[in-house]
């Protein structure tokens, strides 16, 4: 179990409240990570193992409106748990740890959640959409609509991508043949009080979420920050398809978590997955929140 399975922290917006649950972990290759950034300055962060992969965290967050029957929603589903034994070694993924026990250890019933959000559909963020029980692959939200915007969807089903291995059908099929994707075509309102912005770079289509609630507003930045260690304008993924896009796509975020006083939710972050961001001129500093 990792420290965010059991002990992670509920945040009260005013009227919703937002908590981390674990979509699993897994690791990369630190350079892959850190595109352009030299070894020598990102490996002064984070560490590395013996393969020169960094840990790192699939943050899924659950929102919850107050009230009794209040709707349920959830954003990302992480890595989920459909892998061989050669995949779960490549990304040290734990097939065991993964969002459905997270949530059963919370206490919720995936049959509890109405709408799953993604910010896109790599196998890393959709991975927990389906699962195997015995030979069939199933919904693990039976009642849930999955939303993503459209670009995204249509990327993914046709691989384009330059990473091969990310857009997977499994994650998909069932949700196509129950009629639950909800595709969205830009910004606004996806449910009410979580609205989408469209934050391109990573891929395409990718999108943040903003959860408002009476009080203050918290973001989910996506893979457009992936960790509180791709702070800095220059820290994109190697496997951003647009880095001057994410780049721009961060600022623009960072700039206005600042000035609103949001709670900004960064996906791959192992430690401190929820931060207060600060703009001092052209620089940003981050706050562990919990
Ligand atoms: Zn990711």
């Amino acid at each position: 179990m990792t420290k965010t399975d059991t002990s992670s922290p509920r945040f009260d917006l005013g009227g919703v409240s937002i908590s981390i649950v674990s979509g699993g972990r897994l690791k990369l290759d630190g350079g892959a990570m850190f595109g352009i950034i030299p070894k020598p300055l990102w490996s002064r962060r984070i560490g590395v193992d013996d393969q020169n992969r960094i840990q790192l965290a699939c943050n899924c967050v659950l929102i919850e409106w107050d009230g009794p029957g209040a709707r349920k929603t959830l954003i990302e589903t992480g890595h989920g748990a459909k892998f061989a034994q050669k995949e779960q070694e490549i990304f040290a993924i734990d097939s065991a740890n993964w969002l459905l026990p997270s949530l059963v250890a919370r206490g919720i019933d995936a049959a509890q959640i109405d709408d799953v959000i993604l910010s896109h559909l790599h196998f890393d963020h959709a991975g927990g959409l389906t699962h195997y029980i015995g030979d069939e692959l199933t919904r693990t939200f039976p009642k849930a609509a999955v939303h993503a915007q459209r670009r995204e969807f249509d990327d993914a089903r046709r691989n384009f991508g330059i990473m091969k291995i990310t857009y997977r059908e499994e994650n998909y099929t069932p949700i196509d043949n129950a009629d639950a994707w909800r595709l969205h075509d830009g910004e606004g309102e996806l449910v009410p009080g979580v609205s989408a912005a469209r934050t391109a770079g990573h891929t395409h289509g990718h999108q943040s979420l903003i959860i408002r609630g009476r009080d203050r507003a918290a973001v989910f930045l996506g893979d457009v920050m992936p960790t509180r260690h791709h702070l800095g304008a220059p820290y994109n993924m190697g496997y951003d398809l647009l880095p001057i896009d994410n780049r721009d796509s961060k600022s623009r975020m960072l700039r206005q978590a600042a000035e609103q006083d949001a709670l900004i939710i960064i996906d791959h972050e192992p430690d401190h997955p929820v931060c207060r961001v600060a703009r001092d001129g052209d620089w940003y500093s981050l706050q562990p929140a919990e």
